[in-house]
């Protein structure tokens, strides 16, 4: 089966992107993996995704779209891959349906783990550092023992990393909700969209990624 996973930032695409791949061994073709690999490769789309990094500049989606094809070609995706990271925007769907559509093939399902953006915030700025050793915590998933005191050093002085703020948080998700809702929308008229919730427990989130993929075999 050939799929697209999409989810955004926080909204625990890589946990169930482990276990698809564990699973139903599909290829997990991940954008920033294979841009890595074309780059040390030296393949054609490889050399000019290179030419724009070195400068400075964004890499053209001609040329997100070609390392993507270039994967797509190989033997080990004939029978199915899952995308992930890829497409990022809408003329990069649009090229994937074609290069599918070119070597006979279609995508089955987009599945897009969905999570409020409001949830996402919460989880994304969750991080706090110790202010004297570095230890790291988590408001929802690692607390310190006693609250307001450090298990490693025993310190009582925190701080949020500019990164884990939640204003900064906010922005980085605006730009890849921005990004993500014409996508969703564009794959729900093409009747290939999934939405899951990803507010479940993570078993929860993945026994319904589970029934869309065994529906789909
Ligand atoms: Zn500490």
């Amino acid at each position: 089966m050939n799929l697209v996973l999409m989810g955004l930032p926080g909204a625990g695409k890589g946990t169930q992107a482990e276990r698809i791949i564990k699973e139903f061994h599909i290829p997990h073709i991940s954008t920033g993996d294979i841009f890595r690999a074309a780059i040390k490769n030296q393949t054609e789309m490889g050399k000019k995704a290179k030419s724009y990094i070195d400068a400075g500049n964004l890499v053209p989606d001609e040329v997100t779209n070609g390392i993507v094809q270039e994967r797509l070609s190989k033997d080990d995706v004939k029978d199915g891959f899952m995308l992930d990271g890829f497409p990022r925007n809408l003329v990069q769907a649009e090229a994937l349906n074609k290069m599918l559509a070119d070597t006979d093939r279609k995508l089955d399902a987009v599945i897009n783990i969905h999570v409020s953006p409001d949830v996402l915030v919460d989880r994304l700025s969750a991080r706090f550092i110790c202010k004297n050793c570095g230890a790291t915590y988590n408001k929802l998933y690692r607390k310190p023992k006693v609250e307001g005191t450090c298990d490693n050093c025993g310190g009582h002085e925190f701080y949020q990393r500019d990164d884990d703020k939640p204003e900064t948080v906010k922005n980085r998700l605006d730009v890849n909700i921005k990004l993500n809702t014409p996508l969703v929308d564009f794959y729900k008229k093409q009747g290939v969209l999934h939405n899951i919730n990803g507010e479940q427990d993570i078993d929860k989130v993945y026994a319904d990624v589970r029934q869309v993929l065994t529906s789909l075999q």
